[in-house]
Order: structure tokens, then sequence, then C-alpha cells
């Protein structure tokens, strides 16, 4: 079926499809490194590019490619990469969009590897970063040098659900000649299209809710058109950073209920959230679905919904954060997110530890801090669990 035209929902079921000669109603997995040609002018068309056909898996898969299809039909671009994690992603689009003597803006709270390897590696590369607070677009048009390529981007971002105006942003950017990628985890097409907001690319880690069941690692890049894809695809097949067959094909697998599992986790965490502000453990709570996060009317423009993910700080800070996650039974004490599964973890002594302390309270990581991230158990079952935590407290 053509899904171009099609609903999310129908794409999310139906788009990518690759034509299979036995006709199965899923694209198998093409497990095989390699494909064998009819004859050696057959070989020759596959390497000009005259004819479509699989070479070698590194350069593509019939079931890699059945998942990158769908994912550029979600996020409105013109083509997808896979790669093996969403960190190989992020290094994706680093390599094909910066090099010596570029520099690029940030947000001073994105996920943790993602400024750490900004900072520590690409130094050596002669790559220059600056990363401030782009919930004020102020603070992005006063970093931005001459030598600005790109402006790298997450919102919410990764603890402090901070929501950048991405709109705004890319005008900015855009006025400067710089590049906008937006890591879109955290909502997932299905609550937010950077692209259709103005972004050049798109980027996830597919191991939250794109493949949604814990059980994978995977990211993905989207682009705006054939130019910015062609760079991306460059560097994902020549530094190696492709996604296995087996892992593409769960991916696919776990993407077809997307809207299902984040509209019942949505559900579920305007809940919770109701519940954790009104707590008297609790000093505060920020979570886009409440009229008390700082940029809920922006959440509201922004986003097709609030999502699943939150943060808040328990009264008595450390300690008492520490004594919930320690007391929990239904939440798991792990990191990641976007899970079926609701996950309970402590940003300053886990994904955020490898800043310095000064650099997470300037980003907004308190010691206090915990992020929940709600999944599509029973509510009732998930908000006893927390309150039976916080009683100990
Ligand atoms: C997890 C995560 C990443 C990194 O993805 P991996 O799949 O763990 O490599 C990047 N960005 C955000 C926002 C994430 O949550």
């Amino acid at each position: 079926m053509d899904t171009k035209k099609a609903g999310f929902n129908s794409k999310l079921i139906h788009a990518g499809g690759i034509e299979d000669a036995l006709g199965s109603a899923v694209t198998p997995i093409y497990q095989t490194s390699t494909f064998r040609f009819k004859d050696a002018d057959h070989g020759a068309r596959c390497f000009s590019g005259e004819e479509k056909g699989y070479i070698y898996t590194r350069l593509g898969n019939p079931t890699i490619e059945d998942l990158e299809n769908t994912l550029a039909e979600l996020e409105n671009g013109y083509g997808a990469v896979v790669t093996a994690s969403g960190m190989a992603a992020v290094n994706t689009v680093y390599l094909a969009f910066l090099g010596a003597g570029s520099h690029m803006v940030s947000h001073n709270s994105v996920y943790g590897p993602s400024r750490g390897v900004m900072e520590k590696l690409y130094p050596n590369f002669g790559v220059e970063s600056t990363y401030v607070d782009c919930t004020d677009p102020a603070n992005i048009e006063k970093a931005i040098r001459s030598n600005s390529k790109l402006l790298y981007l997450e919102t919410p971002a990764n603890p402090t659900m901070g929501i950048t105006d991405i709109a705004k942003a890319v005008e900015i950017a855009h006025q400067h000649g710089m590049l906008v990628c937006v890591d879109n985890t955290f909502c997932s097409p299905y609550i937010q299209k950077p692209l259709d907001l103005g972004a050049d690319i798109v980027l996830h880690s597919m191991t939250k809710f794109i493949n949604g069941h814990a059980d994978i690692v995977g990211g993905c890049v989207v682009t705006r058109n054939k130019e910015l894809y062609d760079k991306v695809a460059y560097v994902m097949k020549n530094v190696g950073f492709n996604m296995d067959p087996h892992q593409a094909w769960l991916t696919r697998r776990g993407l077809k209920t997307l809207s299902i599992r984040i509209e019942r986790a949505q559900e579920n965490a305007r809940k919770v959230a109701a519940f954790l502000e009104k707590h008297p453990k609790i000093e505060w709570i920020l979570y886009p679905g409440l009229e008390s996060h700082p940029q809920y009317e922006l959440a509201k423009k922004q986003m097709a919904g609030p999502g699943s993910m939150m943060s808040f700080g328990v009264k008595g800070g450390l300690k008492a954060g520490k004594t919930v996650m320690d007391n929990v039974h239904l939440a798991l004490l792990a990191v990641s997110l976007g899970g079926i599964e609701t996950l309970i973890q402590h940003p300053a002594s886990m994904t955020h530890s490898k800043l310095s302390k000064e650099e997470r309270e300037e980003a907004g990581i308190t010691d206090g801090l915990v992020r929940l991230s709600v999944g599509i158990e029973d509510v009732e079952d998930i908000i006893a669990d927390l309150d039976h935590a916080l009683s100990l407290v």
C-alpha cells in the first residue's frame, strides 16, 4: 500500500513495506551480510546505481530499509538512516555537519553523552561548541559565532523538561546560515514533528519510545531533503554505524504500537503528575501537562500532548530521593525511558554524573532531581507504588 497520503496510524502499520517474493505479511528478517548478483553486469549496475539492488548489509538491507522508509514518513522527511544506537545517530549528525574550524550551539541539559562526546572528543578534530539555555531564544542568538554551523536542540530536554521553541530557534539559526537538528527522543513523531516546525534534521534514540519495549538499542536520523540525507547516509555507511537486520526488525515491530503505547502512557502520566503535584513530600514537579510548568503554553502549541516523562524533587534532597528510589517495587530503578514499563532514576548520580556539579547546576539538574518515565501499567498501581515509597521519606 502507498501510505504517503495515509494517516499516522496507518503509516505505523503499513509504511515501509518491502515486497517479498513469498508474499509474507511482515517484512522478513534478511539476516545476511551480503547479496548475490545475477551476473557480473547486474553487479556492476547495482554498484553504479543504475539499478536498485542490494549489495552488502552495511550499505543497505530490505529489513533495515523497511524501518528507514517508515521513519521518514512518520517524521515527514525525505529519508532516514537507522544506526546501531542513539549515540551513533548523534555522532552521524556531528560528523556529517561539523569539521575543523566549525562551531556548534546546543542546549545545556541535552542527553549527557551527547554533550560529553562533543566536549571531550570533538575538540581533537578542531570542533568547538557552546552550551546555553536554549529555552530562552536570546541565549541562542548570543552564542552564535561566524563559524557556527549547527544548532543542536533537544526538547523537552533531559531531565529538566525545559522546552525550546523550535520554530523560533530555527528562524534565528537559519538567519545565520546554520542547520538545525532536534533530538526528538522524548516525544517521538506522535507528539512532535520538528521538520514540520522548520528543522532540517531530526534524530532519535530508538531505544526509547520508537521501539518501546526495552529490548533493543538503536537510533535514527531523518532529514528534510536529499542533500542532507546523502551526507548522513555517507557517514552511517562509511563509519559503520549501521544497524543489524534483526535489531531493525524488532524495532519495526515495536513501532507499530507507538500511538496506543503513548496514548496510554500519557494518560497515566497526567494522573501521576496530578498526584505528585499535590503530595506533601514533593517539593516541585516539572511535567509539560501541568499548568505549573513554566512553558506550559509553548508545550501546548508545539507538542500534540505532554508525553509521559517528568522530573520532581522530594523534600529532603538527595537522601529523600534515594529513599523513594530504594523503596519502589513496580517502577524499575533503571536508566532509559519510553518503554512500556515505569522507570525511575537519579540523573545526578547516573545519566548526568559525567558533568561537573557546576555544569549540572547551571543546567538545572539539582542533586535531588528524580526522573520518572511513566509506563502503561495500571495507573492505580503506579500511584500506590510511589505513594508507599514517599510515605517512608
Ligand atoms: C538515550 C538517549 C540518547 C542516546 O541513545 P542510545 O540509544 O542510548 O545510544 C540520546 N538522546 C536522548 C534524549 C536519549 O534519551
